[in-house]
């Protein structure tokens, strides 16, 4: 393998010809709407595979957790308890129906949050938790149901969880998909995500008793699912709503992904555990950076991320520069939420040492190159090796250095 002489991209879509193929067989029809015979066969593939009660796609991930905000009723004054590592839309769609957003810090070997700290943080108030499976490797769903199990049991108080498994789809805890935990779960298939049609997402529904709400509150509340089925000669306006129903072009071009989902996460998990192995001694030996630990349910995982996190800001720094320098592209990830302008703008009282896993990810997390075209593995992790000075114990025998 030669060695790159332009910049690589940091990440790119997966393609395979068939998406053409049935996005143009959409174009010819004309049946381009929502609701078409694409989303339907999208939601009854991940219905029967993944065996989540019911699916509804929806233009992203951000609209489908929006989604969920009307249909729990949010209200101002309720709370949500959201990890304070993980991207706005999480947080955004529950302010945006005027709950109080309450943070919790991460994990110290992990960024996703800390359901340790979750029953020091629930109140009356509390009507909703959100999970934020980082890099699609699972929060502890175990812990976090029976908390919520609790509440309602001993206090009769509902505690909604909504996984926001924008990151996961195809990944698993204990057997399960993620998705399927919580009373709702929300994906998505963005176009840095693992399967993608640019935009798009999946609101999954687990509690049933909430799918014919949610299907007026996706068609601008109305009833016109019950009028496409002939159940109503007219549709009108009977709750609130907005327009969460993507086009059936979407759907055209998501759909062969999904068989296409094991040969993904197999190439992706390859590219994964070559970082891991070939970067091990930097961390454990050299002590030079934190790799993610291995757990079982990163095994689980659909490996959407591989990260490092760096040692301090300066080497941090200095290594984004030296890869940017040898045409690699390598990113941060996300302004913790507590940090954030509009936190601080908004809310009263920050106390902002109550977050240092959260202050670790922010400042010393970085993603390192990870998608089905990507063939620069080994020049990355021998980039990073160059980078300290430091001799690997092993070869790079594909490498062809110029
Ligand atoms: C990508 C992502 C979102 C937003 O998904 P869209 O489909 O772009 O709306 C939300 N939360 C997390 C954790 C994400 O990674």
């Amino acid at each position: 393998m030669n060695v790159p002489s332009e910049m690589i991209s940091f990440n790119k879509s997966y393609y395979h010809s068939k998406m053409v193929e049935l996005i143009s067989n959409i174009l010819v029809t004309g049946n381009t709407g929502g609701n078409g015979i694409y989303t339907k066969q999208c939601q009854s593939f991940m219905e029967e595979y993944y065996k989540f009660s019911k699916v509804l796609l929806t233009p992203n991930c951000t609209q489908a957790l929006e989604l969920v905000s009307i249909l729990i009723d949010i209200k101002p004054g309720d709370e949500v308890i959201v990890p304070s590592y993980t991207f706005v839309s999480t947080a955004n769609a529950f302010v945006m129906r005027g709950a109080k957003i309450i943070l919790v810090d991460s994990l110290p070997d992990h960024p996703n949050m800390d359901h340790t700290l979750l029953s020091s943080l629930i109140t009356s108030k509390t009507k909703a938790i959100v999970p934020v499976h980082y890099a699609g490797v699972a929060c502890d769903m175990i812990s976090i149901m029976e908390l919520v199990k609790f509440y309602q049991n001993e206090k009769h108080q509902t505690i909604y969880v909504i996984e926001d498994a924008a990151q996961a789809i195809d990944s698993y805890y204990s057997g399960r998909p993620l998705g399927s935990w919580g009373h709702f779960g929300c994906i998505s298939f963005h176009a840095t995500k693992n399967i993608s049609s640019g935009e798009g997402g999946a609101l999954v529904i687990n509690d049933i008793s909430f799918i014919k709400r949610a299907e007026i509150i996706r068609e601008k509340g109305t009833n016109r699912v019950d009028f496409l089925c002939g159940r109503v000669s007219k549709y009108n306006w009977i709750d609130i709503g907005s327009s969460y129903l993507p086009s059936d072009i979407t759907a055209a071009c998501l759909l062969p992904q999904f068989e296409k989902l094991a040969e993904i996460k197999s190439v992706r998990k390859e590219q994964w555990d070559r970082y891991y192995s070939g970067l091990l001694s930097l961390s454990i030996k050299n002590k030079l950076i934190e790799l993610p630990s291995n757990t079982q349910n990163v095994i689980d995982s659909n490996y959407h991320i591989f990260y490092i996190v760096c040692k301090n800001v300066g080497q941090r720094d200095d290594l984004i520069e030296y890869l940017k320098s040898h045409y690699i592209q390598v990113n941060r990830h996300y302004v913790s939420l507590h940090l954030s302008d509009y936190y601080n703008d908004n809310y009263d009282n920050i106390n902002k040492s109550q977050y240092p896993n959260a202050d670790k990810y922010n400042d010393l997390l970085i993603r390192l190159p990870l998608y089905y075209d990507f063939i620069y593995v080994d020049w990355v992790i021998y980039l990073i090796y160059k980078f300290f000075d430091i001799q690997p114990d092993f070869h790079f025998p594909n490498l062809v250095l110029n």
